[in-house]
């Protein structure tokens, strides 16, 4: 989960008008297998903590599977802080406004001070505004619940993220949640749409309607709206209380999730630990204009630096990117090999209960990948 943007404000970016003509073609002509055309171009933003680890781990991946990218790669947040003393230096964004499309490591952000989240800033700069988060139970990996599989929708460009904060008297602040209709109706269309193209049953709203009348409120009534146009998904609305309790308890009872956006940050977490931890879940921020694919989890400051984080959910926000390009079927492939590897048991990092370093794991994923080529 990260923090919501606060302190010092960064440089503001103009809006971008963004060409995704390349994207789409590759989308259209590439379903069936790997590109031979030209390789596309994807900032690669290697991220803070475990970040490099982890992010070498997919690339190596992405390239085996026979995808041809031209990487760019950037830095950000603290690692951008310590070289450039600017954690959004303008490379990172004038690479982002030329590919439209990265593959990003974590970030740090300091907890009540320090420079804004970088990650806020982006998915706002570039109107990244749905979060998807889809959350799998995986073989091999030992949970209380088999066959999770529960899709998280978060909407990522407002909320109490708009970092809308300020001193009212000493002793007493204000942070200002912002919900709009705008927003909330694109987000419930975005996960309906979704539903619908993957045969997905029920769109759950969860909210604190009950309490914060108004915004909660004004969520539900546009995603009631958007229901109505989709009639063959069944349409629930659970508080987000009660949905936490429920997803304990009984995950198999929800399917697609759709939620504001620290509602969704906090139960993507929660979701996350239901099929084995964060090392595992995979993650995309999409726009009209672009995307960004990163995992759920954050820098891991407590294992960076030691050859130990799992790569598993690096590599599949990896696969998520592969099958946005237009490779489907090399998406499924990395997903088979990921699953194969943990079902081997053959290296399992120490979050899984084993003892393998992140190279090792990712060895035995190449070779996975490899002998299903
Ligand atoms: P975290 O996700 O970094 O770590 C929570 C726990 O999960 C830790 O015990 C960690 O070791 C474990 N974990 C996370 N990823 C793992 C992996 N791949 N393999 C094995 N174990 C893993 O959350 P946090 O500690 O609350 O946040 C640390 C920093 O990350 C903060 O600065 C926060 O702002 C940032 N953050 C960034 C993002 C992002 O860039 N998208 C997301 C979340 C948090």
């Amino acid at each position: 989960m990260e923090e919501a943007s606060g302190g010092k404000t960064v440089k503001p970016v103009k809006p971008v008008k963004p060409n995704m003509k390349a994207h789409k073609c590759a989308a259209l002509e590439n379903g069936d297998g790997v590109s031979h055309r030209e390789a596309v171009a994807v900032t690669l933003i290697p991220g803070d903590g475990i970040g490099p680890e982890v992010m070498a781990a997919a690339v190596k991946v992405i390239e085996e599977s026979g995808v041809r990218i031209k990487w760019d790669t950037q830095e950000a947040g603290a690692a951008a802080l310590k070289r450039y003393d600017d954690p959004v230096p303008a490379a990172l964004i004038s690479s982002l406004r030329r590919t439209r499309i990265a593959l990003k490591g974590p970030l740090e952000t300091r907890v009540a001070t320090g420079f804004r989240s970088i990650n806020v800033y982006l998915r706002k700069t570039f109107d990244l505004y749905a979060n998807l988060r889809p959350t799998r139970s995986l073989p091999g990996v030992e949970t209380p619940f088999r066959n999770v599989d529960l899709i998280v929708v978060r909407e990522n460009t407002e909320d109490l993220y708009a970092g809308i904060e300020h001193q009212v008297t000493p002793g007493v602040v204000e942070s200002v949640k912002i919900i709009t209709a705008r927003a909330s109706t694109r987000i419930a269309r975005f996960a309906f749409e979704y539903a619908r193209r993957n045969q997905r049953k029920s769109v759950t709203a969860v909210h604190k309607a009950n309490i914060m009348k108004l915004s909660d409120g004004l969520f539900l009534k546009c995603a009631r709206r958007v229901a109505g146009d989709y009639k063959d998904i069944e349409y629930r609305e659970q508080i987000v209380d009660a949905a936490c309790m429920k997803l304990v308890t009984a995950p198999s009872s929800f399917d697609v999730l759709l939620l504001e956006n620290l509602y969704g940050d906090i139960v993507s977490d929660l979701c996350a630990g239901l099929v084995g931890g964060l090392g595992l879940v995979p993650g995309a921020n999409y726009g009209e204009h672009g995307a960004i694919f990163e995992a759920v989890h954050g820098t891991a400051p407590d294992i960076a630096g030691r050859n130990c984080a799992n790569p598993i959910a690096a590599i599949l926000s990896g696969a998520m990117l592969v099958e946005y390009l237009g490779h489907p079927q090399v998406a499924e492939r990395i997903r088979t090999a990921v699953q194969r590897a943990l079902r081997s048991g053959r290296a399992k990092t120490p979050d899984l209960g084993g003892k393998a370093t992140t190279t090792q794991m990712t060895e035995v994923i190449l070779e996975e990948l490899k002998q299903a080529a």
